[in-house]
C-alpha cells in the first residue's frame, strides 16, 4: 500500500477516509470533511451507475472512432462477469496463475483444459494468453529457481522459458491444441531482444510441426515493457501480429523504479512522458508494419491513462473488470482528433503531474466528481 509503517499504529476502530483517487488516506476526519466525503460517495455511485447503463455499447468516440475493449482475465468461470460489465474479449491471461495456485508445475493436458474452457467460455471472442512470467515478482517457489541479486533484470519471463524447455513446450502444446478449439492468440513476455521473438517463434512453428497442426494460423504477439524493446518495436514488428504494452513493467524499467518499492511508489508514474514517449514509439513502429497495438498495462484502465493511450494511437485496451464500463464511458464523451491533442501535449510535458493536470480537460459524466 506504501502508506508507511506509522499506518499499523493506528488504534483499532479509528475512523479514516480512504480516497483512492487521490492516493490519501485522511486518518480521523473532521464531521464536515466525513459529510462531503458521504457526499462524493453518493455522486460517485450515480455517476458509475450512469456508466455501467452504457457498459455493453462499444467504445466509439464522438468522431467515429471504435477501440477494442477488453479485459484481463485468468480463470473461465471469471469470463461471464467480464463479458456481462462491457468486455470484448480478453486481452490478457496471465497464465502464472496455474504455476502460483498449485504446488505442482501443471503438465499438458491440465494447461490444455484450462485454456480451452477459457476459449469456449468466450465463445469466439478474441483471448489472447500470455505464456508464462516467472521471475521478478512473480516467484514460484515449486520451481525452486536459483536465488537473484536482481530479479526484475534476470531471468524472466521469456528468458526462462528459452532456458526451460520443460516449461515453454508443455505450455505451448497445450496454446496449439486449445487454439483448434477457437481465436487464441499466444503472446510472449518481457521481450527485450528481436532474437528472444525469432527463437520463441521457433519453438512453437516445431511445436505445431510435432503436433502435425499446422492448419491453423494462431496469432503471434509481444509484451512491449523493456525500453529497448519499444524503441526497436519496427525492428519487431515484421516478426509479429501485435503488440501490447504491459505499462507496469514499461514504468519501472523507464524510470529505475520497482514496482513494489514502498517509497518510491509515487514514482512509479506510468503516465511519465518518459513512458507515454515508448507508447509513442512502439505505435510508430507497428504502424511501419500494419500491425495493431493494445495496451494491457494498469494505464488502460485509468481514465486520463486510457484518453492518452487512444489518443497515441493505441487500438486496443484490457483492463481489470471493473474499470470497463467507466473506460468505454469515457472515449464515448471524447472525439479522437481531441484525444491526440491531448496526447500531443503530454508527450511535452516535464513530469507525470503535468501530464495529470492535463486530465481537466477531460469531460466527466453528467455529474463529476
Ligand atoms: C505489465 O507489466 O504491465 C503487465 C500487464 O504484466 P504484469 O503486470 O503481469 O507484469
Ligand atoms: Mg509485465
Amino acid at each position: 500500500m506504501a502508506a508507511g509503517p506509522g499506518l499499523l499504529q493506528l488504534p483499532p476502530g479509528e475512523r479514516a477516509i480512504l480516497d483512492g483517487y487521490r492516493g490519501r488516506l485522511h486518518i480521523a476526519p473532521t464531521e464536515a470533511a466525513l459529510g462531503e466525503a458521504r457526499a462524493l460517495i453518493d455522486r460517485l455511485a450515480r455517476h458509475q451507475a450512469e456508466e455501467a447503463a452504457s457498459r455493453l455499447q462499444p467504445a466509439t468516440t464522438t468522431d467515429g472512432h471504435t477501440l477494442e475493449i477488453a479485459a484481463n482475465v485468468n480463470r473461465a468461470d471469471q469470463v461471464p462477469r467480464a463479458l456481462e460489465q462491457g468486455a470484448e474479449g480478453v486481452g490478457l491471461m496471465r497464465t502464472e496463475f496455474l504455476f502460483l495456485e498449485r504446488d505442482h508445475v501443471p503438465g499438458e493436458d491440465e494447461q490444455f483444459g484450462v485454456y480451452q474452457a477459457m476459449v469456449q467460455a468466450l465463445g469466439g471472442r478474441p483471448l489472447i494468453v500470455r505464456t508464462l512470467d516467472i521471475g521478478g515478482d512473480k516467484q514460484v517457489p515449486h520451481l525452486n529457481l536459483p536465488a537473484e541479486e536482481n530479479p526484475f533484470l534476470g531471468v524472466r519471463g521469456a528468458r526462462l522459458c528459452l532456458q526451460r524447455d520443460d516449461l515453454l513446450l508443455p505450455q505451448l502444446r497445450a496454446l496449439v491444441r486449445a487454439a483448434q478449439t477457437g481465436p487464441l492468440s499466444i503472446m510472449f513476455p518481457m521481450i527485450s531482444t528481436v532474437d528472444e521473438v525469432r527463437r520463441l517463434k521457433a519453438r512453437l512453428a516445431e511445436v505445431q510441426r510435432a503436433l502435425g497442426l499446422t492448419g491453423t494460423a494462431i496469432p503471434v504477439g509481444i509484451m512491449i515493457e523493456v525500453p529497448s524493446a519499444a524503441r526497436l518495436a519496427d525492428r519487431l514488428a515484421p516478426h509479429v501480429d501485435f503488440f501490447s504494452i504491459g505499462t507496469n513493467d514499461l514504468t519501472q524499467y523507464t524510470l529505475a523504479v520497482d514496482r513494489q518499492h514502498p517509497q518510491l511508489a509515487g514514482m512509479a508514474d506510468s503516465l511519465h512522458p518518459a513512458v507515454l514517449r515508448l507508447v509513442a514509439d512502439t505505435v510508430t513502429g507497428a504502424r511501419r508494419h500494419g500491425r495493431w497495438v493494445g495496451v494491457c498495462g494498469g494505464l488502460a484502465g485509468e481514465p486520463l491513462g486510457a484518453a492518452l493511450l487512444a489518443g497515441l494511437g493505441v487500438q486496443e485496451l484490457s483492463m481489470s473488470v471493473g474499470d470497463l464500463g467507466a473506460i468505454k464511458a469515457l472515449l464515448r464523451r471524447h472525439g479522437l482528433a481531441e484525444l491526440q491533442d491531448l496526447a500531443r501535449q503530454a508527450l511535452d510535458m516535464d513530469d507525470g503531474e503535468q501530464v495529470r493536470a492535463l486530465g481537466a480537460r477531460l469531460r466527466s459524466a453528467a455529474e463529476g466528481v
